[in-house]
C-alpha cells in the first residue's frame, strides 16, 4: 500500500456544486451522488490525486499507466454516502483492487464517527496510518511480504487485497523488472495520464 503523506482540497466552485447537490436531495448524500455529480468536480479530483499521489493504484501499487483505473471510495459510498467527497477518502485504485470480489463495497470501518478522522479503520489508511509500519517485506525491493512481522491491521489489509497471493507478488516483481530495464519516459508517462485520469 501507498503511503499518501498529502491530502487535497476541493475548489470553492466543487464545493458550492456539491453543496447545491446535496439541497437537491433533501440536505444528504446518497449513494448515487458520485454518479450523478458533474463530471467538473470529478475531474478535478482526478487531477488533484494525480498530482499529489501519482500514479500507482494506491492499495496493490501497480503501474496504473495504460490501464483504466478509478477513485476508490476506501468508505466505500454505498454505505457511507455522506464521506463520498471526502479527500482522503478518495484513492485511485485498479480495478482489480476495486473489484467487487476484492474491495467492492466491503466494510472498510471498526467504529463510525460522523467524523470521518475519528473513524476507526479495519484496514491500514494510506494517508492517517504508515503502511510501512503495518506491512512488512523478507526483501529490500518490497516483493514478498513477511506476514508474521505485520501489525494486525497490515494482515488485515493483506487478506483484503489478497497483497500476499501469488498473483500480486507476480505483479509486483514483474513491475519491478520494468521500471528497472525499461522506465517510462516522462512525456509519455504524462501523455498516457492525461488520456485516462479525465471522466468524459
Ligand atoms: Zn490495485
Amino acid at each position: 500500500m501507498l503511503n499518501i503523506t498529502r491530502r487535497f482540497s476541493l475548489s470553492k466552485k466543487s464545493k458550492a456544486i456539491i453543496k447545491k447537490h446535496k439541497i437537491k436531495n433533501g440536505g444528504i448524500l446518497k449513494i448515487q451522488s458520485w454518479d450523478k455529480i458533474s463530471k467538473k468536480v470529478k475531474n478535478e479530483i482526478s487531477k488533484k490525486l494525480f498530482s499529489i499521489n501519482g500514479f500507482k493504484c494506491t492499495y496493490c501499487e501497480r503501474d496504473l499507466v495504460g490501464l483504466t483505473p478509478g477513485i476508490d471510495h476506501l468508505a466505500n459510498k454505498a454505505a457511507y454516502p455522506e464521506f463520498t467527497f471526502v479527500p482522503v477518502n478518495l484513492f485511485y485504485s485498479c480495478n482489480y483492487c476495486n473489484s467487487s470480489s476484492v474491495k467492492g463495497q466491503k466494510e472498510t470501518i471498526n467504529k463510525l464517527s460522523p467524523f470521518y478522522s475519528h473513524c476507526d479503520f479495519k484496514i491500514v489508511h494510506p494517508y492517517y496510518d504508515n503502511p510501512d509500519s503495518e506491512i512488512f517485506y523478507q526483501d529490500i525491493d518490497r516483493i514478498f511480504i513477511d506476514y508474521a512481522r505485520c501489525t494486525q491491521k497490515g494482515k488485515n489489509t493483506i487478506d483484503f487485497f489478497n497483497l500476499s497471493s501469488y498473483i500480486m507478488t507476480n505483479i509486483r516483481s514483474r513491475q519491478l523488472i520494468l521500471e528497472r530495464l525499461n522506465p517510462l519516459l516522462p512525456s509519455d508517462e504524462k501523455k498516457l495520464i492525461n488520456e485516462t485520469i479525465a471522466y468524459k
